[in-house]
């Protein structure tokens, strides 16, 4: 079978998945009950999706990059929720584990990771501490054969129904500088989590986390102590990839509720997509999301290759989360207050729609690696 093939197999999958499982009717059921999507990593592992980008040894069918990334624009264009705890299993689990993890680590972690049963949330953010993720406060000392770690992370996603905290801490015993990474066990004692209040993204819940004297055997440690950093942050180029392609699906979700809404709503005795201004303003909105689309399929194709293009990374993840404010801001005035009801879909995806340009790092950060990589100046 040639990868052709394979993707459109896959896709087919997809498009059958949403049809089941994320209706409208589900989406909006879900967003309002604040639902978290982990039950529905069960049934994405059981149609292959998520071992498919990784080799026959693992089960998976080394699907490439970019067809991944079709993957996660076709489920955000249904639910962003259901792209982004994909992309959260396989960026910041498998990813890391296998980069970095022990023989022991795989064991215990991967099936389960593999089999849709378990999420490893990022823990990275703290309350002082945000774009500059190398501060960070939370320490790890030695004690015995283990650790323990005193600290506080802020904003982490998915964390209640996660098993583990991919946790970047101090280890100010080997040095100043000196960050190690750790796969906390959430049931370890000395782990206090608060949900956090928000604006959106309600399928996604964020936990305020207090690590209070937690103990923590050396064998979570991940990666060499003093490579934390690095392990933590080895599968941007793959998170990056697959926010921008969760963007551009949830753009062009939004972009034809529009295009839509302007055929149907007659104001003046026409359709108001008749109006030149209104007309304009939706190719303008399928224009962005086509270029954000383009850079995304540049960078998958890059991976693929082989190549790590960090400053197409942000170039990517910029376009995409920009173009889709463009189009939630623009979507919204167009259905005016049909788009500003709790019954639409737009509300939803423009509340959504605010935390890409600065999650998972900001785009004021993301065009310093753009500056430095070009040296500019
Ligand atoms: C809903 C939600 C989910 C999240 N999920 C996670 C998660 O799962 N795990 C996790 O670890 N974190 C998570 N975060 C945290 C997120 O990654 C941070 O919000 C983000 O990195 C920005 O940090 P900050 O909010 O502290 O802003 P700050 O770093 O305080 O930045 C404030 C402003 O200053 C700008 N700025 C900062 N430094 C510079 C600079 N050098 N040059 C120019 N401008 C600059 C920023 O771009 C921003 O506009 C989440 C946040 C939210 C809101």
């Amino acid at each position: 079978m040639t990868t052709a093939d394979d993707e459109q197999l896959v896709l087919q999958s997809v498009d059958a998945f949403c049809e089941r499982h994320l209706t409208p009717a589900e989406v909006q059921r879900r967003d309002e009950a604040h639902t978290p999507a982990n039950d529905l990593l069960v049934p994405m592992a059981e149609m292959g999706l998520i071992r498919a980008p990784f080799p026959e040894a693992v089960g998976g069918i080394d699907l490439p990059w970019s067809s991944m990334c079709k993957v996660q624009e076709r489920l955000s264009y249904s639910a962003y929720f259901a792209g982004s705890i994909l992309n959260r299993v396989l960026s910041f689990g498998i990813m890391p584990l296998m980069a970095h993890g022990t023989e022991a680590q795989k064991d215990a972690l991967l099936p389960g990771l593999f089999d849709g049963q378990r999420v490893i949330a990022l823990a990275l953010t703290e309350p002082d501490v945000g774009s500059d993720a190398r501060a960070v406060k939370t320490r790890a000392v030695r004690k015995g054969d283990g650790w323990v770690l005193n600290g506080r992370k802020t904003w982490i996603s998915d964390a209640g129904g996660a098993s583990h905290l991919l946790t970047l801490c101090r280890t100010p015993e080997e040095g100043e500088r000196s960050l190690t990474a750790f796969l906390v066990p959430t049931d370890a004692p000395g782990i206090a989590m608060t949900t956090l209040p928000k604006v959106g993204n309600n399928c996604m819940p964020s936990y305020d986390i207090g690590l209070d004297d937690v103990p923590v055997a050396d064998e979570w440690r991940l990666a060499d102590v003093g490579k934390g950093f690095a392990a933590v942050t080895s599968a941007l180029i793959y998170s990056r990839a697959s926010q921008a392609a969760t963007n551009v699906g949830l753009a062009q979700s939004a972009a034809d509720l529009a295009t839509q809404y302007a055929r149907e709503r007659h104001q003046f005795g026409r359709a108001i997509g008749e109006f030149q201004v209104i007309k304009h303003r939706l190719v303008d909105m399928h224009t962005e999301v086509m270029k954000a689309r383009l850079m995304v399929r540049e960078l998958a194709r890059r991976i693929d290759m082989g190549e790590e293009p960090l400053e197409i990374a942000a170039m990517a993840k910029i376009t995409a989360t920009e173009a889709l404010q463009f189009v939630v801001n623009h979507g919204m005035q167009i259905m005016a207050s049909a788009g500003y009801s709790m019954d639409s879909a737009m509300q939803r995806h423009w509340r959504d729609a605010r935390l890409f340009t600065f999650g998972e790092g900001s785009n004021e950060i993301q065009r310093e690696i753009i500056a430095k990589v070009l040296r500019i100046p």
